[in-house]
């Protein structure tokens, strides 16, 4: 029996994340969960899975979320309720599905506690890959991949040495405007933008994954996950969703890891690596999977990929600069303030006044995503 603290239990990756527990009964269990400010979603997911403690982050939602609970459940709120349910004794395995960088204080928490953390908030990551992955070693814990296609390039990856890589291949399904001229990008609405071919997820994510700018993450992310360098994580289009990642082997060898575009997979094998559980998931069906199809992105329409290339080889805090310009051009093209195209040229414009600098502490880390938003909030 593995023992769970969920943190983001209400949103996508949350919600996939009960179906897995609910679906190996014995196996998982939750011992926390924690959410931003869904008090009614947060109290019925405890009255069913009745964990030893919850935090909602929001303290004006506490007495609410008190007034609905019906468990014995220690009920916690703000930053430090956050920290205490990421270290708390009754979880083994900590999954941080918070979306942003609100993650990163607790991920470091639970992995200072001994635990295991499973990351699908890449964001995380990409600001702070070098810190949490040296952290990890040296409490000598597992750093579990949830994002799909790490998860699939580390199912691929499990047990080469580093030497043995040549590239690692990150999959997109291209988003909505795969085959949309350049020239339409402006008229591109946040409507048009929240429309996914093929994946379900929440609404940051879902606009990233139509800019592109979510591989990007994933490039950054991967470059950490793996030790591998900037230059080998490479990104093909593959508008079925079906092959989640490949590794490309120095001998020529390319392993790839199938299946349908469902996220609870992958938080499955992450919790409870290192053994494969039978589910209820779909079985493989070749007559839905009749096509895979590939094709290498176009740079030029999609600056994502080698915006996050370069800020990947400038290394040091030019990664969370991306990360954290991306954060805000999103909200504002959300919000109507910018438009699509926009995202990529306000990241770019930010990371062109950056001076990088080398092996940050978590203090540099958090004032230059500060820095980031502000001048990232001041172009037009
Ligand atoms: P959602 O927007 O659907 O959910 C976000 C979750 O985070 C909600 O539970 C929300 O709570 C919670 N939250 C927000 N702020 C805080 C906070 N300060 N403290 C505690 N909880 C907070 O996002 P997704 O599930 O789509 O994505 C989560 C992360 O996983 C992102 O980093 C994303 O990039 C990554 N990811 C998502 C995938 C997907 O398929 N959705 C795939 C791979 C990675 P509330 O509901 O109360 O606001």
């Amino acid at each position: 029996m593995k023992r769970v603290a969920l943190l983001g239990s209400t949103g996508s990756i949350g919600q996939s994340t009960l179906k897995v527990v609910e679906d190996l009964p014995g196996r998982l269990k939750l011992a926390g969960l924690a959410a931003g400010s869904n008090a009614v979603e947060l109290a019925k997911q405890i009255n069913l899975h009745k964990p030893s403690a919850a935090c909602i982050f929001d303290p004006a939602k506490l007495p609410e979320l008190k007034k609905l609970v019906k468990t014995p459940t220690r009920l916690l709120s703000g930053p430090e309720g956050l920290i205490e349910l990421a270290t708390m004794a009754e979880a083994d395995v900590v999954l941080i599905a918070i979306v942003g960088t609100a993650g990163l204080h607790p991920a470091l928490a639970a992995i200072e506690a001994g635990k295991h953390i499973a990351v699908a908030s890449k964001e995380i990551l990409v600001m702070a890959g070098e810190i949490v992955m040296d952290a990890a070693k040296r409490r000598n814990v597992r750093i579990l991949p949830v994002d799909s296609e790490h998860n699939a390039i580390w199912q691929c990856i499990e047990g080469s040495p580093n030497h043995e890589v040549r590239n690692l291949w990150l999959t997109a399904s291209g988003g909505p405007f795969r085959n949309t001229p350049a020239e339409d990008f402006d008229k591109i609405t946040v409507k048009d933008a929240l429309k996914h071919p093929t994946w379900n997820m929440g609404a940051k994510i879902t606009i990233d994954s139509a800019s592109l700018m979510n591989k990007g993450l994933e490039m950054i992310e991967a470059r950490w996950l793996f030790h591998i360098e900037m230059q080998r994580v490479k990104v093909i289009i593959h508008p079925q969703s079906v092959v989640h990642s490949m590794v490309e082997f120095v001998d020529g060898s390319l392993l790839a890891q199938l299946c349908e575009p469902n996220m609870r997979l992958p938080i499955q094998f992450a919790l409870t690596y290192p053994e494969r559980l039978n589910n209820t998931l779909p079985h493989a069906d070749f007559n839905k999977i009749r096509k895979l199809e590939f094709e290498l992105p176009d740079e030029e329409r999609f600056p994502a990929i080698r915006l996050a290339r370069e800020a990947g080889i400038r290394g040091g805090t030019t990664p969370a600069v991306f990360n954290a310009a991306n954060e805000v051009a999103v909200d504002r093209f959300v919000k109507g303030r910018i438009s699509f195209p926009k995202i990529w040229g306000l990241v770019e414009q930010v990371l062109n006044k950056h001076q990088t600098i080398e092996h940050p502490s978590l203090d540099t880390i958090l004032q230059t995503d500060q820095w980031a938003r502000e001048e990232a909030a001041k172009i037009n």
